[in-house]
C-alpha cells in the first residue's frame, strides 16, 4: 500500500534489525547502507526514491524487474511448481536450450540442475572425483568458488579467509595465480611466454602430486579471474594447462558462474576466450536473473560415473518454475541482443577507464572484457601498491553521486564493473564522468 516518505525512510531501522539478527560474517557494503526497495533495468531505487546506476549486479544479467521473467514465473507458478521423478517438458526444453549454447562439437551433452553456484561447483567436484576415482583437486590462488564444504575447500582468496592457504583440506592443491600484472611472471599481453611459464609451473605441481600418490582428479578455475578483479588469463595458459591436466588423467572444470553467460560480449562463455572446451562447466548467477538456478554441464561419460555413488536428486533444482524462468532469460538475452550490448558498451567503458588513466595516476591496470571489467587502483604504478582505503572512499563518494560500484580482489583495490548487460551507453558515460569527478576531487 501507499506509505508516507517518513514511513518509507527506514534504512536506519533496518540496519539495527539486521545487526540484531544476522551473523557478523554476513557482511554488508557501505558504512551506512541504503535500503533498496525496487529495481528497474540497470537502476536500483532506495526507500527515499533515489535511483542509482547499478554497476555491480551480475546476477541480474537482464536488468532488474524484467517483465518477461515476471510473466513467465507468474504463469508457471499457477500451473505447476514441484519437482519429483516424473517427466517435465520444461526441464527437457531448458536443458536442450543450455546445450545449444555450447560451441559446435563440444561433446558436452548432459545437464544437471541445482539452485546456486556453490551447489554447482560442489557437484562438479563430486562428478570429477567419481569419474576419475581420484580425490585431488587443483585450484588457483585468489579464487572464490562458493560457501558449501567442497566449493569452500577450493576457495583460496585471502579476502574471504585470511588463513585460506593454511587451512585447505588435504585433497586441495593450490597452484599459483597466473596474473601477468602482479604475479610471479609479468609482462604485457603480447608476451606469449608468460602463459607458458605459469602452465609449466602448474605442470610441475601435477608431477609432484603424482609422485606423492595424489594423482589429479580435477583442475578448477574461473575462465577469466573474476574474483581477482576480472583479470584475463595470459594467452595460451588455459589450453596449455588443460592439456597437462588431461595428460595426467584429470578433468577440467570451468567455473563460469560469474564470467559466463554472455557477459564477455565477444563470446558467450569465458572459456571461449582461451579457445578451450572444459570437461565440466558450472553456471548459476545470471541463469535465473536473480531467481535461484545453478547447473553443471558435462558429458554423459562423466555424469554417469556418479551412479556408482548412488542417486543424484535436488528437490528444487530443475523444477518447472526455475526452468521456465531460465528459458525466459535465454529468450530475453537473444531478443534484446544483450551479449552484443555487453561487447559494445563494455568496450566504451574500458576505453573510457583507460582514457581516465591518462589523467589520473591512481588508475593502474584496467582488466577484463565486455561487461566484466576491473579498474585497479594503485598508489604507485611501478610497485602497484594497492590503494585499498582510497578505493573504499571512492566507492562511498560514487554512491553519493548515484553510482553503485564496489571493490573486489584479495587487496580490495579493484573497482568491479559487472552491471546488468542492458547498461546503456548514456549510463556508461555517467559512470565514467562520476569516476572522473571523484578522482579529480581527491579523497
Ligand atoms: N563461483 C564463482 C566464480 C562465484 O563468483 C560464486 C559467487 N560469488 C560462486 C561460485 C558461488 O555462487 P553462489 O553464491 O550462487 O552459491
Amino acid at each position: 500500500g501507499l506509505r508516507t516518505r517518513a514511513q518509507r525512510d527506514t534504512a536506519g531501522d533496518e540496519q539495527t534489525r539486521r545487526e540484531r539478527i544476522f551473523a557478523s560474517a554476513q557482511e554488508r557494503y557501505y558504512e551506512r547502507p541504503m535500503q533498496i526497495e525496487r529495481g528497474w533495468r540497470h537502476h536500483l531505487i532506495d526507500t527515499t526514491g533515489r535511483a542509482y546506476i547499478d554497476v555491480v549486479n551480475n546476477v541480474t544479467g537482464l536488468g532488474h524487474g524484467h517483465p518477461g521473467v515476471a510473466d513467465a514465473a507468474s504463469r508457471q507458478i499457477r500451473i505447476l511448481n514441484t519437482n519429483s521423478r516424473f517427466l517435465y517438458r520444461e526441464l527437457a526444453e531448458y536443458s536442450e536450450r543450455l546445450l545449444a549454447l555450447l560451441p559446435e562439437g563440444s561433446g558436452l551433452d548432459t545437464v544437471l540442475l541445482v539452485n546456486s553456484g556453490s551447489e554447482a561447483v560442489d557437484l562438479a567436484l563430486r562428478l570429477a572425483q567419481a569419474a576419475t576415482g581420484r580425490r585431488t583437486v587443483v585450484s588457483l590462488r585468489e579464487a572464490y568458488h562458493g560457501w558449501t564444504m567442497a566449493s569452500d575447500a577450493v576457495t583460496t582468496s585471502a579476502y574471504d579467509n585470511p588463513d585460506a592457504l593454511g587451512s585447505r583440506p588435504d585433497w586441495v592443491h593450490v597452484a599459483d595465480v597466473p596474473n601477468r600484472f602482479r604475479g610471479s611472471y609479468r609482462g604485457d599481453a603480447a608476451d606469449t611466454s608468460i602463459g607458458a611459464r605459469y602452465a609449466a609451473d602448474l605442470g610441475a605441481d601435477l608431477d609432484r602430486l603424482a609422485e606423492s600418490g595424489r594423482e589429479v582428479a580435477a583442475f578448477v578455475c574461473e575462465s577469466v579471474l573474476g574474483n581477482a578483479g576480472g583479470v584475463l588469463l595470459p594467452d595460451g595458459y588455459l589450453a596449455d594447462v588443460y592439456a597437462r591436466v588431461r595428460a595426467a588423467g584429470g578433468l577440467c572444470i570451468a567455473d563460469e558462474v560469474q564470467v559466463g553467460f554472455g557477459r564477455m560480449g565477444s563470446s558467450f562463455w569465458g572459456f571461449e576466450q582461451s579457445g578451450v572446451v572444459p570437461d565440466l562447466i558450472t553456471i548459476a548467477k545470471p541463469m535465473g536473473n536473480g531467481f535461484p538456478i545453478g547447473g553443471v554441464i558435462t558429458s554423459k561419460r562423466v555424469a554417469d560415473a556418479l551412479s556408482a555413488q548412488g542417486q543424484f536428486f535436488s528437490s528444487a533444482g530443475g523444477n518447472p518454475l526455475s526452468c521456465r524462468v531460465g528459458i525466459a532469460v535465454l529468450d530475453a538475452m537473444r531478443d534484446e541482443g544483450l551479449q552484443e550490448n555487453a561487447r559494445v558498451v563494455g568496450a566504451r567503458l574500458a576505453d573510457g577507464f583507460r582514457a581516465l588513466a591518462d589523467r589520473h595516476p591512481s588508475i593502474g591496470p584496467v582488466h577484463g572484457e565486455g561487461l566484466y571489467l576491473g579498474v585497479e587502483l594503485v598508489r604507485d604504478r611501478e610497485t602497484l601498491e594497492p590503494a585499498k582505503a582510497e578505493a573504499a572512499a571512492i566507492c562511498e563518494r560514487l554512491r553519493e553521486l548515484g553510482v553503485i560500484v564496489l571493490t573486489t580482489s584479495e587487496r580490495s583495490n579493484v573497482l568491479k564493473v559487472k552491471p546488468p548487460l542492458c547498461l546503456t551507453a548514456e549510463s556508461a558515460d555517467v559512470v565514467l564522468a562520476a569516476l572522473d569527478r571523484v578522482l579529480t576531487e581527491g579523497w
